[in-house]
């Protein structure tokens, strides 16, 4: 075999020149032929020289732009591990930077062997390792992570049985970590080599599955290109514009996640645009969704809120001509962070301790910080386990299945991940046979039972307690679905009152036609949207809907004719408060604040109990949906309608307390309706009593009044 390797050797120097012309190639000269010397009579699985690999990696790091101190690392990295050089040697030959580096990666490869019987234990073992040789110096990872995908791509060479266990180490610890790093270049050519070698068959059908439609879907993606980008033309943005069809590993996560076939996974076109900067982002953001129909649930911006590992991008997906489009949007900065993340700020002409841009390395950052405040390793690992746990954790039904949910799951997630009907109906659960609350958050490892019941049903309460983006769509979908029944079944009652009042005042005049031709006449498509929008509110029967409805007649004036409270003693309540945009609404007072005339109230839609006023300081709004507050305000002709307030004021025990407090509140014209006195202790007092009150100044004015007692211990009311 000819001997290949100085032909690659100029390729790295040509390659490392591109990006950083005074790159200090006698250092990579040394490098390479200390290390070709080192290796000089080793061969790889596939008879080629060994010095091919190290070569190959070096080129990796060149690729990711890397500095001269992680190539020659990268071109050194098994000298220590395969050869008679010592961590002193390279010192001596290279400085410590290097020798650091090697011996990192070195100590990185003695990780424990990847078995099924300690494959958990391995894990952490190795992820641990992985952390501390990180904190140590990123290149450590950034050298391993290139070696391992070398050895990934000349995997083949191995037996079968060793290739699936690199793989299935390779996805289980190098892939989350390059992901974790932002590099996404590396992370899916891993995920991808691994996937093939790890799950062959299923990779096999995936790959034949994409090949038989491989035609049809790059002409739509093309179509779909070609129409972007007249988009752009059109809004004057400038950009690129490139496709590619779902990887099959991604296409294998998802249908494992969502136990779904193939063919069912909608999201396997996907489309990227790169602009010139963030507004153009934005505008064709939105451009595209004005175009064509999105899907709410898939809109994202991480360009305001990245991710973790730094990634930025606008998200869509939008469908057209009945197929599917997943659309990234984002500029040539962002898709640098996301091809190499932190690769990305550790180009050569950035230096160790100041990445260039900060807050997109957030992560990074606070890995090293945290290693500056713990003096041991051992701290810094305990410190930030939980930080490198992956994203996800695998608990298992108890036939041994096993279902991967996102960090931070409960019982309620499981029970969505194994069906939406038993999600609607969990009740109770079982963690490793324990009895347990739905509500508990979950560990990888656990083995969980869901307890259903036909009679319980999602509750609002439960998305404080999920994590799975399935779980949380499921349980609003349900929640939405149940909130538009009930505001039907309100509307309906609202239009059967005024119809009643119409056909009573009107009589023959009303023509025959149909209610569902009248809601014609107020757009509406059909019935239930009109009675959904009567329910929440949102359209008010006044004088011109009626008239809308009603053409043959002449609508002289609206009667209330809607009963605005059932309860017949605080009926004129409508006639208190005006509330923003409706008239003719049931109100009334909520019951957890009891507001008084004069103070600031807002206007809640409830699910059941129409509008409901609250103090604009009561706790319990604060928690309310906000999307269902409207403003409120006292009207000025309250006519007489009355609140009772009971007090409670502990006086130092004296005649004559009774006597002054009534005297007081006859001053203030203030109706009592009953007072009495209790002796609290020797030298206290209390004396309770009820009031009716018109509007809250007077209740400013008795607290004022009261204040001027001698020695008062405390005051309080109470709204009743
Ligand atoms: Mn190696």
């Amino acid at each position: 075999m000819p001997d290949k390797t100085p032909k690659r050797y100029f390729e790295l120097l040509e390659k490392i020149l591109e990006y950083h012309p005074e790159a200090d190639t006698e250092l990579i000269k040394k490098a390479y032929i200390v290390a070709t010397e080192a290796h000089v009579n080793q061969k790889r699985a596939n008879q080629e020289p060994y010095i091919v690999h190290p070569l190959n990696v070096a080129m990796i790091l060149a690729t990711m732009g890397l500095d001269e101190i992680a190539i020659a690392s990268g071109l050194l990295h098994d000298v220590v591990e395969d050869t008679f050089y010592t961590e002193e040697d390279l010192r001596k030959k290279f400085g410590d930077e290097i020798a650091k580096i090697v011996a990192g990666v070195t100590k990185i490869g003695k990780m424990p062997h990847y078995t099924n019987y300690d494959k958990d234990q391995a894990k952490a073992e190795s992820t641990k390792k992985m952390i501390v040789a990180m904190a140590e110096d990123i290149r450590v990872i950034l050298v391993k992570l290139a070696d391992r995908l070398h050895n990934m791509r000349t995997l083949s060479h191995l037996r079968e049985e060793k290739q699936k266990r690199i793989a299935l180490e390779t996805l289980d610890i190098y892939a989350p970590i390059a992901h974790r790093l932002g590099i996404g270049q590396i992370k899916e050519e891993l995920e991808d080599l691994s996937f093939a070698a790890a799950y062959r068959a299923e990779s096999q059908e995936l790959h034949n599955f994409i090949e038989e439609n491989r035609e049809l879907n790059e002409k739509s993606l093309m179509r779909m290109k070609g129409e972007i980008l007249a988009l752009m033309k059109q809004s004057n943005i400038k950009g690129v514009v490139s496709y590619r069809i779902k990887r099959p590993i991604s296409i294998f996560r998802k249908m494992i996640r969502q136990k779904i076939d193939v063919k069912r996974v909608y999201d396997l076109l996907a489309l990227r645009v790169i602009v010139e900067d963030v507004e153009s982002c934005y505008l064709l953001h939105s451009e595209i969704n004005r175009k064509w129909h999105f899907m709410q649930f898939r809109l994202r911006d991480f360009i305001k809120r990245p991710k973790e590992n730094g990634y930025s991008s606008l998200h869509t997906t939008i469908i057209y001509d009945s197929r599917y489009y997943e659309i990234q949007i984002r500029t040539q900065d962002m898709d640098n962070v996301a091809e190499m993340g932190i690769a990305a700020h550790w180009r050569y002409k950035e230096g160790i301790a100041a990445p260039e841009d900060e807050k997109k390395i957030e992560w990074f950052r606070s890995i090293i910080k945290n290693y500056k405040n713990h003096s041991s390793a051992q701290d810094f690992v305990q410190n930030l386990k939980s930080d490198l746990k992956s994203s996800e954790i695998y608990v298992y039904t108890p036939m041994g299945k096993v279902i991967t949910l996102p960090v931070g799951s409960t019982p309620i997630d499981f029970a969505y991940a194994i069906h939406s009907k038993v999600g609607e109906c969990c009740k109770g659960a079982f963690i490793n046979e324990h009895h347990a609350s739905i509500k508990t958050v979950l560990k990888s490892g656990d083995m969980v039972e869901i307890e259903t019941d036909k009679r319980s049903a999602p509750k609002q309460e439960w998305l404080n307690h999920v994590a799975s983006n399935r779980a949380r769509r499921r349980i609003n979908y349900y929640l939405s679905k149940q909130e538009n029944i009930r505001y039907i079944e309100r509307g309906k009652r609202i239009w059967k009152k005024h119809y009643r009042e119409i056909i009573r005042k009107y009589k023959d005049k009303v023509e025959n036609k149909s209610l569902e031709e009248r809601v014609g006449f107020l757009k509406y498509n059909d019935l239930d949207s009109f009675y959904k929008d009567l329910g929440n509110y949102s359209k008010s029967l006044d004088k011109e809907a009626l008239q809308t409805l009603f053409p043959e007649l002449k609508i002289m004036e609206v009667k209330r004719v809607l009963k605005v409270q059932e309860k017949g003693k605080k009926n004129n309540l409508y006639r208190l408060i005006e509330v923003e945009g409706l008239s003719d609404v049931d109100i009334s007072l909520a019951k957890c604040c009891h507001p008084i005339k004069g103070e600031k109230i807002y206007a809640y839609v409830t699910l059941n109990r129409g509008i409901a006023i609250h103090n604009a300081d009561c706790h319990s709004i604060k928690k309310m949906d906000m999307s269902r507050l409207k403003n409120a305000r006292w009207k000025e002709d309250i006519g007489n309608y009355t609140y009772m307030v009971q007090y409670e004021v502990t006086l130092p025990d004296k005649p004559g307390n009774l006597n002054r407090i009534t005297n007081i509140l006859s001053e203030l014209n203030i109706n009592i309706r009953d007072i009495r006195v209790e002796k609290k202790s020797k030298s206290t007092s209390t004396v309770y009593f009820t009031i009716e009150v018109s509007d809250s100044s007077q209740l400013q004015n008795i607290d004022k009044e009261l204040n001027k007692f001698e020695g008062i211990k405390n005051s309080k009311h109470r709204r009743v």
